[in-house]
């Protein structure tokens, strides 16, 4: 439960993580196969966080252990929100997708396969809008970008992306509170209005406000959540580099992306593949 957690926040698919436990020969509590459904329903239960629910409403804190924190079910619910605004992602084929720029234009570079090569460029015409003067092989910008995320994941620099890291978290608490105290005092609202002692005017007013206010935190919050994922992948890029070619195309691009901003690609100068027109910009 713990790794479909945080799988998740880090922005894997509930589809993709089903089908990888499947492929690992891992059965769910029934010994069925799994199901994204089986995957939603484990990450949206209040229970793994530690909380009772009646009819879809949380209710209590229980008195199990909880599993997960009450953070990472925030984190959850965030993603979630976040998955339903943005519409579902197409698969992915193309392990940077909308992570590499072009170092002449500043577009975004996408992938465009050739019978013998797979490739990223900068598109030029009406539905991409690039200067179109910029290719690179796929392949071994995947390869060099992914060992340099790997590396990167147990080098020295890392330290100062957690202390980074734990400010980010306290930033959370902060964060979270004032949600809870907004909820709240959303909750005291509506009571003063059923109960009269405001008008509904007044009502709509501070709702109005209150809602806005809260938009604003969740905004907030939701920026956050991204930058979490790399806690729990730091220090563990000679294990991630083992396993490597085993993983989904989505779990590979969940840690890259938490680690790689992004990487603009310049202009070549020699006619073979070069890595010094790869630059990096690192997360944090
Ligand atoms: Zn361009």
């Amino acid at each position: 439960m713990r790794e479909i957690v945080t799988r998740y926040i880090a922005g894997e698919s509930a589809r993709a993580i089903a089908e990888d436990l499947d492929a690992r020969g891992i059965p769910t509590s029934q010994g069925a196969t799994w199901r994204s459904t089986t995957i939603r329903g484990i990450l949206l239960s209040p229970r793994i966080a530690g909380l009772r629910s009646h009819r879809g409403e949380v209710v209590a804190k229980a008195v199990w252990d909880p599993i997960i924190t009450l953070e990472e079910r925030q984190q959850v619910l965030n993603v979630q929100e976040s998955n339903k605004t943005t519409g579902k992602r197409s698969p992915r084929s193309y392990l940077l997708s909308g992570m590499l720029r072009c170092g002449k234009c500043g577009g975004k570079l996408f992938s465009s396969p050739r019978v013998n090569e797979r490739r990223y460029v900068c598109q030029s015409g009406p539905d991409h809008r690039g200067c179109g003067g910029i290719m690179i092989n796929a392949d071994k910008t995947e390869e060099w970008l992914a060992a340099a995320v790997l590396y990167r994941l147990d080098t020295a620099d890392m330290e100062a992306v957690l202390t980074g890291q734990r400010a980010q978290d306290d930033r959370y608490t902060v964060l979270a509170e004032q949600r809870a105290q907004l909820q709240s005092k959303m909750t005291e609202l509506t009571v003063m209005w059923t109960d009269g002692d405001i008008s509904r005017v007044e009502w709509k007013t501070a709702r109005d406000r209150l809602e806005g206010q809260l938009t604003g935190v969740d905004q907030q919050l939701s920026r956050l959540t991204s930058a979490t994922a790399l806690d729990r992948l730091v220090g563990n890029g000679e294990a991630l580099r083992a396993g490597w070619d085993g993983m989904t195309l989505e779990r590979q691009h969940s840690i890259v992306r938490a680690v790689l901003d992004y990487a603009t690609i310049v202009p070549a100068t020699v006619n073979r593949f070069d890595p010094t027109r790869i630059h990096p910009v690192w997360v944090l």
